[in-house]
């Protein structure tokens, strides 16, 4: 029993660490601001960062962003840290994607592995 509340903690804390410091919820598109550090959804840090605006700023801490933000690479899509989220919470849609496609894969080999076998078997007979 101790166990499973260790490993209930343990994913707490990790979804913490992969939370949106906007939004709060662990973030899709994982978007981390350079100069701090902070890391946003990338939707969430659109609706703050304004193209053209000099007044870009961190959600967060206000540490300012320049004008373009996503131009000047002061903001960056985190490529390893949404890897690590789609791993370890991956969206609903895509699991469900891809057992859709575990199952067609399935059904296909199945579907060849019985042409096959009734291939043999004319054969054989035919023999
Ligand atoms: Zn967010
Ligand atoms: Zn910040």
């Amino acid at each position: 029993m101790s166990q499973r509340h260790e490993v209930e903690r343990d994913e707490d804390s990790i979804r913490k660490a992969l939370s949106c410091n906007q939004c709060g919820e662990v973030m899709r598109e994982c978007t981390t601001v350079v100069e701090c550090m902070h890391t946003f959804c990338r939707a969430c840090l659109d609706k703050f960062v304004q193209e053209g605006s000099r007044d870009n700023r961190c959600p967060k801490c206000l540490s300012p962003l320049g004008i373009d933000p996503y131009g000047t690479s002061e903001v960056r899509f985190d490529h390893q840290l949404n890897a690590i989220v789609l791993k370890i919470f991956p969206r609903d849609s895509d699991a469900q994607m891809m057992a859709d496609r575990e199952e067609r894969e399935n059904s296909q080999r199945e579907a060849s592995l019985m042409r096959s076998n009734s291939g043999r078997c004319v054969s054989e007979i035919g023999q």
